[in-house]
């Protein structure tokens, strides 16, 4: 029997990997090989590794783990997770069980690409989430902003300190007459319509092509699609959730406990707010210091 099981490799599940290997824990990962962000070509915002491709980021750990003999790093999936604290038992995709005290939920989210033409073959390359991580590289450009919700508002106050070539496209939702006033007091103009198509050059965008026949040329378009959780075990489990205004993210304690003694979350899977490959690490090394804590005789 493992000590811990950790279902998902990526920043979270490799840092809570590393946290416990240390510990001299046994540690079995379950990693599929699709971290959220494998669509960007650098991963930025990482001390140490700003700039870097994720892929290379998640190599160079991987390789490190191989130093810890107690790890063992599987590329198979979990397809189910039964049983209670102290006996808990994973099924994978290739009909192995095994068998641990605790368990890190560490799967990430998937996001939910619009079916818009150009969406998915743009996304990481001019159609990114998040200007800390890309916004640096487009500074001073001309950015689209796709309205998401209220939400939106504050993202677009935030964009400022990027760039003054700020569009907004309403793509269908209602903006209320005082925030469109606002965005009108600050020069920044709202298009309306709803999106149909990103016209594209291999993911570098040209237009934003709208069911208005307009077409609106921008260098980069910010756009924050829904997201959901990239495996439903926790749904199976039963396990608490919070609303984020993108999706759900799983509620968890100060140590990092889900509702659930002896399952434990990190990364995007439990991040209602900001995620990042910073936040997943510090959250997966938290989550594997919290699980050997409650393991001690
Ligand atoms: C386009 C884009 C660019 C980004 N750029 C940056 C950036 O520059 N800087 C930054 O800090 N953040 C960036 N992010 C955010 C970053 O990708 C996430 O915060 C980070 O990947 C979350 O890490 P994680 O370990 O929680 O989940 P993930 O990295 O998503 O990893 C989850 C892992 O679990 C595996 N998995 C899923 N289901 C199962 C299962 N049933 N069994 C076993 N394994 C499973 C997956 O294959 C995957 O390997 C970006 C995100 C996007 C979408």
């Amino acid at each position: 029997m493992d000590d811990v099981i950790i279902i998902g490799g990526s920043f979270a599940g490799l840092a809570a990997a590393l946290q416990l290997g240390r510990a001299r824990r046994k540690v079995t990962v379950l990693d599929t090989g699709l971290p959220r962000n494998r669509f960007g070509h650098h991963s930025h915002g990482v001390l140490g590794h700003d700039h870097k491709p994720p892929q290379d980021i998640l190599a160079a750990a991987r390789q490190q783990l191989a130093r810890y003999p107690a790890i063992k790093l599987v590329n198979a999936r979990a397809d189910s997770i039964s049983g209670v604290i102290d006996d808990f038992s994973v099924l994978t995709g290739a009909g192995e069980t095994l068998k641990a005290r605790r368990i890190i939920l560490s799967y990430g989210v998937a996001d939910q690409i619009p079916h818009v033409p150009g969406f998915a073959e743009s996304w990481g390359t001019s159609i990114v989430p998040c200007p800390y991580c890309d916004g640096f590289e487009v500074a001073d450009q001309h950015w689209g902003v796709v309205w998401f919700g209220p939400q939106s508002h504050q993202s677009v106050r935030l964009f400022r300190d990027w760039t003054d070539k700020l569009t907004v496209f309403a793509d269908g939702h209602d903006i209320a007459p005082d925030i469109q006033a606002d965005l009108a007091h600050r020069n920044i103009p709202v298009v309306d319509g709803r999106i149909v198509e990103i016209a594209h050059h291999k993911g570098h965008i040209s237009t934003v092509n709208l069911d208005t026949h307009r077409h609106i040329a921008v260098d980069i378009l910010f756009a924050q699609p829904r997201n959901k959780p990239s495996a439903s075990l926790h749904e199976s489990l039963g396990l608490a959730t919070v609303e984020t205004p993108v999706g759900i993210a799983l509620k968890v304690d100060e140590r990092r406990q889900t509702s659930m003694p002896g399952i434990y979350a990190a990364g995007d899977l439990a991040t209602p707010f900001l995620p990042s490959v910073t936040q997943s690490s510090w959250q997966g090394a938290m989550a594997g210091i919290f699980a050997q804590h409650s393991m001690l005789a």
